[in-house]
């Protein structure tokens, strides 16, 4: 797996495809860094080197050109976050961007305009992509949270470097750590799966059951198998359609040897809302007209107990509506005892869209080995797709 680690940037310009695909609010202000700050190492790495950096991304989904998703509007942040005034361009590709990038001189940045303001960028178009490549010596994918997808700037540019390109040290990091989780990892591994559906997250179980010892299945998914076994789930949510699959995919882990823990009790309320009426009750009799929304206590405790022996932990997908304060309990119990068993030395891996945000929100991200950057590219890894993004630069 080359990095940039294996280049020496000198007197080279990188093309970056970085991740910049920030939320902006009405005053077109960046509300959310971490993406911008996630690619800090790999640029710092190039103009340390001596080199210059060509970054290219896409913001938003634009159709065609629309000013509010212009990269002009984040120059200032990336310039704020990687410490040396950048510079743009209002274009991709063409002749003011050849210019502008010919006119580069190592230790600078530049920044071309969104990707997506050509269609051909999702259409993976070759010839576009051509056109991108002329914007640099050497190739580096940064873009872990677009990996998943086979565009121009993502993928199908990667051809035109047959030699010079890389992964970032982002990247690298999250390959890195999947690795370290479905891989080569001290057991017991634990896989914590949680978030609204079961039928979003089917193929993720059934990669992972050969690589894991404990299966948590928590949140909103926990009712259909908590129904297909016979339960009262109330009004709580289920895909009927997907209790057969449930009892399926407890016969596989019984048969791989996987023990799987679902919740026992949970805090049903009378209405979905943050000042409903609520009690605790047992999963399997939750009354009509209650919901389960969030893991009860004793679930709590005996979940916790599973984190605390592992030496390996994947989570994704919050075990309750965290989003409103009165269903948040078990998902901060849960954050909660991953950041314990990592402080005793396990590996711990959150990925993948909620998740995320419950451990940014709780306080938990820097209690825990990595947080994935990328939640579609994370599930798909997980599902044990080769992405288009990481196949381009290993072939
Ligand atoms: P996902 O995108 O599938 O990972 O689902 C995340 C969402 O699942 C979050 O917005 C949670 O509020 C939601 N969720 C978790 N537990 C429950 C539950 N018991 N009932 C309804 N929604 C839930």
């Amino acid at each position: 797996m080359k990095t940039v680690n294996d280049f020496n940037f000198e007197n080279k310009k990188a093309l970056i495809r970085v991740d910049f695909n920030v939320p902006l609010d009405e005053a077109l202000q960046v509300t959310d860094a971490t993406r911008i700050e996630a690619a800090k190492p790999t640029i710092l790495k190039v103009l340390e080197d001596g080199g210059s950096a060509v970054l290219m991304s896409h913001l938003g989904r634009p159709k065609g050109v629309e000013q509010k998703f212009s990269l002009k509007n984040i120059v200032d942040k990336v310039s704020d976050i990687i410490g040396v005034q950048v510079k743009y361009v209002n274009d991709c590709i063409g002749p003011d961007v050849e210019a502008a990038v010919a006119n580069l001189q190592n230790g600078e940045v530049l920044i071309l305009e969104n990707l997506r303001f050509y269609s051909e960028e999702k259409a993976g178009d070759k010839a576009f992509a051509e056109k991108l490549s002329k914007n640099g010596d050497i190739y580096i994918n940064d873009a872990f949270g677009t990996a998943h997808r086979a565009h121009a700037s993502t993928a199908i540019i990667a051809e035109f470097f047959p030699e010079n390109k890389c992964f970032g040290l982002l990247l690298a990091k999250e390959i890195e750590s999947l690795e370290k989780v479905l891989g080569s990892s001290e057991k017991p591994v634990t896989a914590i799966l949680g978030g609204s559906k079961v039928s979003s997250k089917i193929t993720v179980i059934e990669n992972i059951l050969d690589k894991i010892d404990h299966l948590i299945i928590g949140g909103g998914m926990g009712f259909t198998f908590i129904k297909a076994q016979g339960g009262d789930i109330g009004n709580s949510i289920c895909e009927d359609d997907k209790m057969e699959l449930a009892l399926s995919i407890l016969k596989q882990a019984e048969e791989k040897g996987v023990k799987v823990h679902l919740p026992v009790d949970v805090i049903a309320a009378d209405a979905f809302s943050n000042d409903a009426n609520t009690q605790v009750v047992d999963i399997y009799h939750i009354p009509d007209g209650w919901e389960g929304l969030d893991a009860g206590p004793k679930t709590n405790v005996g979940f916790s107990y599973v984190i605390a022996q592992s030496k390996t932990i994947l989570w994704n997908g919050p075990i309750g509506v965290f989003e409103m304060k009165a269903f948040s309990k078990g998902t901060i119990e849960l954050g909660n005892a991953v950041a314990d068993a990592t402080a005793d030395g396990a590996f711990s891996l959150v990925g993948g869209g909620d998740s995320v945000a419950a451990v940014k929100q709780f306080g938990f991200a820097n209690k825990v080995s990595y947080v994935s950057t990328g939640g579609g590219a994370m599930l798909e890894m997980l599902e044990g797709k080769t992405l288009p993004g990481i196949q381009a630069i290993l072939d």
